[in-house]
């Protein structure tokens, strides 16, 4: 009897999601499918490189297929502090890798580690920013683009300390300005998602090893304007979606029906195995028209 009736319960189990999807299918259609990948701090060491075009492969072997790739930032392994030589280097191995493993397109996001913030060459015309966007062809470190029905926003979370010393996360007054103009001027039917490098909202800094009485949450691991942000999203109901990275492991807060989700690293821990429990990956991100989406996580 007791097994009888287990059977029915799992019948039941199964009948439930088939006939949503059913009811689903019909409102909803997919139209965009991406591939989020952040966090590859490329260099050549570690068989980085192979393993980076491994990944390239397997989003490229997805069905279906991936149509657009997301760069969630760290595209390089470092060059904050670097000689000019290594960050040539390791700028050539991005090049020539997404050059000879990737047919698909990909937009970029700047991270922290594709900041030039060497003190010796703050003279420089490279110095800060510049390099990294002169490599990959951007205008302004932040920008939005629309695709097939969505509106993609990538931001620029890097900014200097008040200190000038290190970085934070903000968007500052300048992008703030520009993201809210962004937002008045974009259709209200018209769904958004957001990418920046450092999170916006995530649940993840309150993992700390031997906490006694309380955390320490650094300027540089979440923003340091995410109220602003979040108050801002706040007045247009069709941003849905915001995605990051910088922190190599992935959660997913829900917060104002906005979703933040941050994704692991394609480097795992800088290409030295898992970062704490998540392992090396990327995120696969189905849009639909409606706004709503699908995501996922993937090991390569
Ligand atoms: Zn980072």
């Amino acid at each position: 009897m007791e097994r009888r009736s287990a059977l029915k319960n799992i019948g039941g189990l199964f009948l439930l999601p088939t006939l949503s999807k059913v009811s689903s299918a019909i409102e909803k259609k997919p139209v965009l499918r991406i591939a989020h990948l952040t966090d590859v701090h490329l260099k050549n060491q570690f068989n980085a490189p192979a393993r980076f075009a491994k990944c390239l492969h397997h989003v490229q072997a997805q069905s279906p297929k991936v149509e657009l790739i997301l760069n969630g930032g760290d595209i390089v392994f470092d060059m904050n502090k670097e000689n000019i030589g290594t960050i040539n280097e390791q700028w050539k191995l991005v090049k020539d890798t997404m050059k000879n493993e990737c047919s698909i397109p990909v937009r970029y996001c700047l991270g922290n580690h594709d900041i030039w913030w060497n003190e010796d060459t703050k003279g420089d015309v490279f110095y800060g920013k510049r390099y990294a966007m002169d490599k990959l062809q951007l205008v302004r470190p932040y920008y939005s683009l629309v695709q097939n029905g969505w509106k993609i926003i990538v931001l620029d979370s890097t900014h200097l300390d008040i200190d000038n010393t290190w970085y934070i996360g903000k968007l500052g007054q300048e992008q703030l300005d520009w993201l809210k103009n962004e937002l008045q001027n974009t259709p209200k039917t018209m769904p958004v998602m957001v990418m920046s490098h450092i999170p916006i909202l995530t649940a993840l800094l309150m993992i700390e090893d031997d906490v006694v009485n309380k955390w320490t949450m650094l300027g540089g691991d979440m923003h340091t304007d995410t109220a602003k942000i979040i108050n801002l999203f706040y007045q247009y109901p069709n941003v849905k979606l915001c995605l990051s990275g910088h922190l190599h492991l992935r959660d997913k807060v829900v917060y104002n029906q906005v979703t933040y989700l941050c994704n692991g690293a394609v480097s795992g821990a800088w290409w030295e195995g898992n970062k704490r429990e998540t392992a090396p990956g990327y995120g696969l991100i189905d849009l639909y028209d409606d706004g709503s989406f699908d995501e996922q996580y993937v090991s390569y």
